[in-house]
């Protein structure tokens, strides 16, 4: 024995290991199935590349890819032609080396779903659109210089230009021209097949040499109508079409030359099409047997219309007219969700709770109120259990808070209290002096919500009336001190001590008394002991800590507002802001 023999044995060894370790059953005598091991598939081999190595000496019926394997499997008619295979191709040839032996059956859970050749929902292909003389005569008039060549295909565009940039069209710039004349009996023979609907006012022609492809896409939804036309010239190809999870599923589908294919509902709007840049296809031949079909130079004319206003297809997900809209949306019901659930809900279950440990006023905002003018009207908005109200007696006070027992807290203390949002306030505008509101924007889950309600409070406000605003801060180390937030010794940052049910959150939970690692984020609140100890314990309360400097670019941006002062206390931004109408 040679040591290329040797050799041989060794792989043959390793292939036989390395398929009962997979479950497949290799036998020693013939079958029609071959199992191909060190097919290079890991590395990128393709389905047509192991078709072009078995063909010259017989043809597969079918070939199964294993997806991250380096085997497949090769189906062929009989015995005789798998047994051919074996002999010519088993550890010989040229690299990859391949080695094969015969199996009795291919574990369906291995392979990949064999290539469905069916159209997607909404395609139909017409075969024979028009003539060879009519082919030729069309192929005849197109000229493809290097003007508009593309770098994987060469494209022309009547009718309109189409943007590859935007992949969108402006409709407000016709090309002269219109389309050409010799699309004329094609679109006609389309409309009277009613195939197409509506004469469609957009043609773009795509060149592809053997080799060239074009990425899977769907064309823009707003940028064209419901009907799309791909009509094949010069050469036969092979389409991929792909739809998205959940339900994916993909097709190629062979598209001969001279046919028509319409695009429509799910296939126009849902699925992805393309084709892969490569010299060949695998077709099947004559009796099924697979066959490698080399490419020619194909021409294809996409006929399609402008659509010229927004699309309302079935398919949200892909559809570009809807995808801001339903961004917004989904905003919308987060920050419903985060200011209900997880503001509002949450302190009217802590409220007696949090009332007791709410009783030292912070010393600069006592200050804002101690040197307010005999006989103002101050509003404290998100008053609380009212811990700011009655520190100056020669004012009038009113508190507004959304929790209805902290506002009976602070009634019980002798404080008038109105039980109501900040968004909006309900108050008139221009009816009080001086405004607080002490950590209440930071529970605002938008920006437009947080400036919405610096704007109320400048409504709120009689002209060079001012609000003195405290926000939470993300930066909780300024300067050499610390917030008193953060506790010596307990300042670790991360994720330790998240409750169980953080992946039911809609946000990241913040540990408590360490660096904040983002502005939204949700803070537990403890309840301890007492029958009012709800299943868990932990309330999460919804928080924007404000970044250096947002505070006052809000108040800026919400109009109507000066900052008169601006500064950092207790780990909070604060601003004093003056009604500048
Ligand atoms: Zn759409």
């Amino acid at each position: 024995m040679d040591k290329q023999d040797k050799k041989i044995r060794r792989k043959k060894q390793r292939t036989a290991a390395l398929c009962s370790k997979e479950g497949i059953s290799l036998t020693s005598h013939p079958t029609q199935t071959v199992v191909v091991c060190n097919a290079g598939l890991t590395t990128g081999a393709s389905r047509e590349s192991i078709v072009e190595r078995f063909l010259p000496h017989a043809s597969p019926r079918r070939v199964r890819m294993v997806p991250g394997r380096q085997f497949c499997f090769v189906e062929f008619d009989d015995e005789e032609s798998a047994c051919r295979a074996v002999e010519a191709l088993d550890g010989r040839g040229c690299e990859p080396v391949l080695y094969l032996a015969f199996t009795e059956s291919v574990p369906d859970a291995l392979c990949c779903p064999p290539v469905a050749t069916a159209l997607p929902p909404g395609a139909t292909l017409v075969t024979n659109i028009m003539d060879e003389t009519e082919e030729q005569n069309i192929l005849s008039q197109l000229t493809f210089g290097d003007d508009g060549s593309m770098k994987h295909r060469q494209v022309q565009h009547f009718g309109y230009e189409f943007d590859y940039a935007t992949n969108n069209v402006d409709a407000t710039r016709p090309l002269p021209g219109g389309l050409p004349a010799w699309c004329e009996p094609l679109v006609e023979r389309l409309q009277a097949r009613h195939l197409l609907a509506e004469r469609p006012d957009q043609l773009t022609i795509n060149r592809y040499l053997p080799g060239q492809g074009i990425p899977p896409h769907v064309d823009t939804h707003s940028a064209f109508t419901d009907q799309l036309v791909s009509v094949s010239l010069g050469a036969d190809t092979t389409m991929e079409f792909s739809r998205p999870p959940p339900g994916g599923a993909t097709a190629a589908v062979r598209l001969p030359r001279r046919s028509a294919l319409v695009m429509d509902g799910e296939a126009r709007y849902l699925w992805s099409h393309g084709i892969v840049p490569r010299k060949s296809d695998v077709t099947a031949g004559v009796g099924g047997d697979l066959t490698l079909t080399p490419r020619g130079t194909r021409v294809s004319l996409t006929l399609r219309r402008l659509r010229r206003a927004a699309c309302h297809c079935r398919h949200p997900q892909q559809c570009d007219s809807r995808q801001p809209a339903a961004d917004a949306e989904q905003t919308a019901a987060l920050s419903r969700t985060l200011e209900s659930t997880h503001v509002a809900q949450v302190y009217e279950n802590i409220a007696d709770h949090f009332s007791c440990t709410r009783h030292k006023p912070w010393p600069r905002v006592e200050q804002f109120v101690r040197t307010l003018p005999t006989g103002s009207l101050l509003l404290d908005v998100g008053c609380g259990n009212g811990k700011y109200l009655g520190l100056n007696r020669h004012l009038f006070e009113v508190g507004v808070d959304q929790s209805a027992r902290l506002c009976a807290i602070g009634r019980a203390r002798g404080h008038q209290t109105v039980t109501a949002g900040c968004l909006p306030l309900p108050v008139r505008s221009g009816a009080v002096d001086a405004c607080i509101c002490i950590a209440v924007i930071h529970h605002l889950a938008t920006r437009e919500r947080r400036t919405a309600a610096l704007r109320e409070l400048g409504r709120v406000l009689r002209p060079a009336g001012r609000a003195l605003v405290y926000v939470w801060a993300l930066e909780q180390r300024l300067g050499a001190r610390s917030a008193g937030y953060l506790k010596r010794g307990r300042q670790r940052a991360g994720a330790d001590g998240r409750p169980e049910d953080a992946a039911a959150l809609p946000l990241p939970v913040h540990t408590n008394r360490t660096e904040f690692q983002q502005q939204d984020v949700l803070v537990p609140w403890k309840l301890r002991g007492g029958a009012e100890l709800l299943p868990s314990g932990v309330h999460h309360r919804y928080y924007h800590v404000y970044r250096q400097g947002e505070l006052e670019e809000d108040a800026r941006s919400a109009g109507g507002l000066v900052v008169r002062e601006s500064y950092y206390d207790q780990g909070n931004w604060c601003a004093v802001l003056e009604n500048a109408s």
